[in-house]
């Protein structure tokens, strides 16, 4: 999310003709996106803000602006009295607004915006890649609903991100075609609650209807999405992934945890029960579909046996991906203000390893099946040498080729899976040509007896 905002301003300051630089000390505006998710992130962002001060004293003229979850959407004055070198304070998901209209009162950059946005055929909701990602990027986020109302007891978002907005479907398609022109082959939709879309407008379309307009942009590859809610995730919206090919198979559906007790702690809205019920469903709906899930171990009062509860589901239901948190209290969330932090640190670690050496096994055997598949992998980019893409289930698949393969829908014959990605050689042509007429009998697998 914040990616997708820090890019929608840096969007906006292209179009008044700046460009990006690499390094802090040469430009003429720095622009800080900031996260509180956990104390480590905020804490990273006082970090860096203290670093710009010598920078601004050094040089008035440069301008600094401060946007997302430190400075929140109520306005954060502490901040302001702390860092007063900062030039402007952005909530989140702006735009950047308050930032290009200083700077267009600094100097006139009317006539360069416009000549900017003409020069690149700009209309109304397209944005442009900053100048080093353009034609390079392959994956891009795109946020398509703004803040969150559910408000989990451990959560700080709603509180800095405010309530959910969705955003017109017009200006998200307009977005991801500009994207696609500039490059870009597979979005990311991005919500906290992404299958809540729409809600919050009378008669809205729903994430459905979304998933079915994004589908049809020329030239897009692939389209995933993310984050769920268990309470929300619709047989609409699930017989959109499987129906629609450039819907890719994943849902990334958090737990948090696996005791009914706890989860109502978190307020979370559903119990173990209904969520093993609804990753039997989604299953069912769309077969091989890859699902991840999201998980915070040390929960104020969590017992030893409730965290069992929690290990026992992950093995049960052996999940694609996992995300792990140790729990950290949020000031001003219902949790910090109301439970003690009351499971110690060395024991959050504990349960932590303990899910994470779990998930490693469950994937080191689940991954198994991949070996002597081919895959669909779209390419994106080179890492150590090789090139890196991602299948259907996001699953990151790496190969050598001598050509350049980036942006580029491949198919790869499997040959050594482990727990967090696999490997494999590229297909000849012609076995592209195999796979391509055989796309209607598969998902995403082809057995190599094909050949
Ligand atoms: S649904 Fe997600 S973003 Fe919203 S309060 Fe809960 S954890 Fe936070």
């Amino acid at each position: 999310m914040n990616y997708a905002d820090a890019r929608r301003v840096a969007s906006e300051l292209e179009k008044l003709g700046y460009s990006a630089t690499p390094h802090a000390e040469d430009a003429d505006v720095i622009v800080l996106e900031t996260c509180t998710v956990r104390q480590q992130s905020e804490d990273k962002a006082y970090n860096k803000l203290h670093s710009l001060r010598p920078m601004k004293q050094k040089r008035p003229d440069l301008t600094v602006a401060v946007m997302g979850c430190v400075v929140g959407v109520r306005g954060n004055q502490s901040l302001e009295e702390k860092f007063p070198f900062v030039d402007v304070f952005m909530e989140p998901s702006t735009d950047g607004l308050p930032l290009i209209s200083q700077l267009q009162q600094e100097e006139d950059h009317t006539l360069e915006q416009t000549s900017t946005a003409k020069r690149h055929g700009l209309q109304d909701g397209e944005i442009i890649l900053p100048a080093d990602q353009r034609g390079k990027l392959v994956s891009a986020p795109v946020s398509i609903v703004y803040g969150c109302s559910h408000a989990c007891a451990f959560c700080i978002i709603p509180q800095q991100r405010g309530v959910e907005r969705s955003r017109p479907i017009g200006t998200i398609a307009s977005e991801v075609r500009s994207l696609v022109s500039q490059g870009v082959k597979e979005v990311v939709l991005l919500g906290q609650i992404v299958d809540r879309y729409g809600y919050d407008v009378a008669n809205g379309p729903d994430l459905a209807d979304l998933l079915a307009t994004i589908n049809d942009v020329d030239g897009l590859q692939r389209i995933r999405f993310l984050t769920s809610h268990p309470n929300y995730m619709t047989d609409r919206i699930l017989h959109a992934v499987a129906d629609l090919p450039k819907v890719m198979p994943q849902i990334e559906i958090p737990i948090q945890a696996g005791d009914n007790d706890i989860l109502r702690d978190m307020k979370r809205g559903y119990t173990r029960e209904e969520y093993r019920d609804l990753i039997h469903h989604v299953r069912a709906t769309i077969p091989g579909a890859a699902i991840h899930s999201d998980i915070i171990v040390g929960f104020p009062g969590e017992t030893r046996e409730q965290f069992q509860k929690t290990y026992d589901i992950l093995d049960e239901l052996r999940l694609d991906k996992v995300h792990l948190a140790r729990y950290s209290p949020r000031p001003g969330t219902v949790s910090e203000r109301r439970m003690a932090d009351d499971v110690p640190d060395v024991e959050k670690r504990r349960r932590f390893h303990a899910l994470e050496s779990l998930q490693k096994e469950i994937l080191q055997e689940e991954m198994r099946h991949y070996v002597g598949q081919m895959v669909e992998v779209l390419v994106e980019g080179k890492h150590k040498g090789r090139w890196r893409g991602r299948n259907p289930q996001n699953k990151l698949v790496f190969f050598n080729d001598p050509g350049d393969q980036k942006g580029k829908l491949v198919q790869v014959l499997v040959n050594h899976a482990g727990p967090w990605s696999m490997s494999g050689t590229m297909a000849s042509r012609s076995q592209s040509s195999a796979i391509k007429d055989r796309r209607d009998q598969t998902s995403d697998t082809i057995p190599l007896t094909v050949f």
